[in-house]
């Protein structure tokens, strides 16, 4: 592979400058993705393999890549790496980067809808269960704060998400 350190240059410092700061830490040894529920579940760029990618100058490259949207922020990661990468970071900013780029997985306009409509990306009605328990049916949350929803979706309409038209 032709190493070429101005893309380098912009792949780092598009990550940094979307919450990856510590990506120049990774030494590739691996613990985290031998660690990452999502690895493990098939997603390819995740932890070391996608740091791995951005410090070769590979942004745009793998821009489309849905591995990102498969990151359960579980932070298994973040707990493991000898480093300081802090891995989940970098995959946070990568979705970021894709997000404000436009380059949706299809996997994940479920979550984004759900977040549009209730606040919570991953989103089951919990009524049922909760009155079977004896709890109150509705979560203090923003599911049933119609003021808190109107936030998020103010919030959402003016980002870059607004202009997929999705919602
Ligand atoms: S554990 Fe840390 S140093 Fe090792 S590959 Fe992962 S991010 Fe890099
Ligand atoms: S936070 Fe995301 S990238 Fe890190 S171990 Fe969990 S699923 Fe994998």
């Amino acid at each position: 592979m032709i190493i070429d350190q101005n893309k380098i240059n912009e792949a780092v410092s598009t990550i940094i400058g979307y919450g990856g700061d510590h990506i120049l830490n990774c030494v590739q040894c691996g613990a985290c993705s031998a660690v990452c529920p999502g690895v493990r579940a098939g997603f390819p760029l995740l932890c070391r393999n996608l740091i791995r990618y951005l410090l070769n100058g590979q942004l745009e490259e793998i821009i489309e890549d849905s591995s990102s949207w498969g990151c359960q922020a579980c932070n298994r990661c973040t707990e493991i790496c000898p480093q300081g990468v802090r891995p989940q970071e970098v995959v946070f900013a990568f979705r970021r980067y894709q997000a404000n780029q436009l380059a949706f997985s299809t996997s994940s306009i479920t979550s984004q809808m759900n977040l549009f409509e209730t606040g919570h990306a991953v989103y089951t009605d919990p009524r049922e269960a909760r009155k079977k328990v004896g709890l109150p049916e509705e979560t203090p949350t923003s599911a049933f704060d119609d003021a808190a929803k109107k936030e998020i979706q103010t919030l959402i309409n003016n980002s870059p998400m607004g202009e997929l038209g999705l919602f």
